[in-house]
């Protein structure tokens, strides 16, 4: 495949002409169909990633300076979907380190959904009253421009996690023990899905003997950014421990292939329900039309939409914001015209939680009170307030 790629740059250099860039079909469809393989072919430089795209100019510079205190790494799967030529293209944004990674909005913070206030062990974040938090993996197979942990997931300096990463679980199953009002554990990090399968179930198992733990769950982008991963061996040992969900993040309908597909149905398949959290992205998904194909998409996957975050002030993210307004608006256009279940709930991460933001579908005018459906058209409910 080298050889292709040499032969048919010196045809085109020849002409003065482009470059011919990787694809999916440069490689050996065995060695491509193969997660580990995937990642040890990880894109981590410019001369990796000038070999799939034509980088622009802002893209180089994004990724020589934004080095200095991020991490960077792409699968090539996830790059396979990238636009050759477009640096706006989706796909890109989200993976592409950008200069403003740099810089900050005025009230950014590392991390202003109080991970670390709520952190119990070293890996227990526990926040709800019936639901935790277990950091499993420091690292990812894309690691996203916009990770909401990016402090923890991508800061070269270290953090609390990094440091201790190799610290037994011995504290953080002894938490989970003691606290009988846990039912819900959700395995997350990074990406529980790199660690390998037996690593995965030594954890797993040991949740699933702790006799108040109902729901496993595991945060998941595999599907969207290394669906190689959902082997059917992995697939196989989950299934015994069932009940397993599995929240995935695809942010755009170009995420949506064949191999996302496959990926999902075959987690469907073993029982697991697949759900998707999206953030709310600017220049990538801020606007009705692409979050409509996104949803839609989603279901014709079988993959149900459950939040869409609006983007956190985090430090390194602040490019991406968009107003509460804008997103407010998104959530306008979806509702009431796309069926229930396929419009995600829109929500603010914070320190008190996860907070929903929703237009408000009932009022109080001159002591009626008047509900709006989706087309601004008004209903006088006020007989509903009384039983009889
Ligand atoms: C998001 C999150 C959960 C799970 O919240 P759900 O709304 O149940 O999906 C649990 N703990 C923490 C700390 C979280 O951030
Ligand atoms: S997969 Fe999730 S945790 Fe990992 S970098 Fe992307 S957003 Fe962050």
């Amino acid at each position: 495949m080298g050889l292709h790629i040499v032969q048919h740059n010196q045809l085109l250099e020849s002409n003065g002409g482009g470059v011919m860039y990787k694809t999916k079909e440069s490689y050996n469809q065995t060695d491509w169909n193969d997660w580990k393989f995937q990642l040890r072919n990880n894109i981590k430089t410019t001369a990796d990633a000038k070999k799939w795209i034509n980088l622009s100019q802002n893209e180089i510079m994004g990724i020589e300076t934004s080095y200095k205190k991020y991490l960077w790494t792409v699968t090539p799967y996830y790059m396979s979907l990238m636009n050759k030529e477009d640096e706006n293209c989706p796909i890109r944004l989200q993976a592409i380190p950008n200069v403003n990674e740099l810089s900050n909005i005025n009230d950014s913070q590392i991390d202003p959904v109080g991970d670390m206030d709520n952190l119990k062990t070293n890996r227990v974040i526990h926040k709800y009253p019936n639901r935790v938090v277990l950091l499993v993996s420091d690292t990812c197979s894309v690691l996203c421009r916009h990770c909401t942990r990016k402090y923890h997931t991508l800061n070269k300096e270290g953090t609390y996690f990094r440091k201790n990463n190799q610290l037994s679980y011995e504290d953080d199953f002894s938490y989970i023990e003691n606290h009988q009002e846990i039912n819900d554990v959700l395995l997350t990090g990074g990406d529980p899905l790199i660690k390998s399968d037996e690593a995965l179930e030594l954890i797993i198992k040991k949740l699933r003997s702790i006799p108040h733990v109902n729901i496993i769950r595991i945060g998941s982008r595999c599907p969207v950014t290394l669906p190689q991963r959902i082997t059917h061996n992995l697939c196989k040992m989950l299934e015994k421990y069932h009940p397993i969900w599995l929240n995935t993040h695809f942010n755009h309908p170009n995420e949506i292939t064949e191999d996302a597909a496959f990926a999902c149905d075959r987690l469907l398949r073993y029982g697991i329900p697949v759900q998707n959290q999206s953030v709310l992205l600017k220049g990538i998904n801020d606007n009705v039309d692409t979050m409509r194909s996104l949803i839609r998409g989603l279901l014709g996957i079988r993959v149900r939409p459950y939040y869409l975050y609006h983007c956190d002030r985090v430090n390194g993210v602040s490019h991406f914001s968009t107003s509460l307004v804008e997103g407010m608006n998104i959530m306008d256009g979806l509702s009431g015209f796309e069926t229930g279940f396929s419009v995600p709930s829109y929500v603010i991460a914070t320190k008190l939680g996860k907070i929903p933001i929703q237009k408000t579908y009932i009022k109080n005018e001159n002591d009626r009170v008047i509900i709006t459906n989706y087309k601004n058209q008004t209903l006088d409910i006020t007989e509903y307030l009384s039983s009889e």
